[in-house]
């Protein structure tokens, strides 16, 4: 990185409410390394999708303008997944591209990658009406091809964004505030989950621990390439 570069992302850090850095040598982990499952080898996201269809599956379709599916590297190694669409992803048929997707694009570079290196997804693939919150039958609807796109990437780091995305992928019922900040492992992939983008714009004071979390997935990649 250059001293051009270092200035960007040092204003970048302060933008975001990042006030100090510490820096310090990437701590060794003790958990055990990634087991890559060798199930649905035949499913591509192109597949899914098609299985997907002009879903009907439940209350939400009649009222959606498009489903929003995911976007971005089929083959990437780390995974966000939000809650559902809101009006601008609704719109334009394409997850967090409204306000909390540009401070989630933010959030990506501030670990060196792009968005088009991660791949994006949310648990609902169309927007509950007035951005309420995702509703029991839904989830059972759309959750299964959430499961499936993750098995098909086969990232190495999941990270779920907010109380919604963690409960559903992890299957626990406790608070974002318990669950953020440690990674689970599930079905050979390191999941982790922080605060949801939209939830920071409301509360910048919680930056910083997405920050450290975003440190976290930083090493963990770098541990999982070694
Ligand atoms: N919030 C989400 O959880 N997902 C989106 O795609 C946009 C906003």
């Amino acid at each position: 990185m250059n001293s051009n570069d270092l200035i960007d992302q040092l204003q970048f850090f302060r933008d975001i409410g990042i006030e100090s850095i510490s820096v310090q040598p990437v701590r060794e982990s003790r958990v055990a390394p990634v087991v890559v499952s060798q199930e649905n080898d035949l499913m591509t996201l192109e597949t899914i999708r098609t299985e997907l269809g002009d879903c009907q599956r439940c209350k939400l379709a009649p009222k959606r303008t498009n489903i929003v599916f995911g976007s971005g590297n089929p083959k990437a190694e780390l995974v966000f997944v939000g809650e559902a669409p809101g009006s601008d992803e609704d719109q334009q048929g394409l997850p967090f591209v409204g306000r909390a997707g540009q401070l989630l694009t933010k959030i990506i570079e501030s670990i060196n990658l792009k968005r088009e290196d991660v791949y994006i997804c949310n648990v609902l693939k169309c927007r509950p009406p007035d951005n309420r919150n995702p509703e029991p039958d839904e989830v059972a609807a759309c959750h299964p091809f959430m499961k499936k796109q993750l098995a098909t990437i086969r990232p190495k780091v999941v990270c779920c964004l907010g109380t919604f995305a963690a409960q559903t992928v992890l299957q626990n019922a406790s608070p974002i505030s318990k669950l953020r900040g440690q990674f689970f492992d599930l079905d050979g992939m390191r999941v982790i989950a922080t605060f949801h983008p939209a939830y920071l714009l409301r509360s910048p004071d919680k930056k910083r621990e997405v920050w450290e979390d975003m440190k976290q997935i930083r090493a963990e990649l770098s541990r999982l390439q070694s």
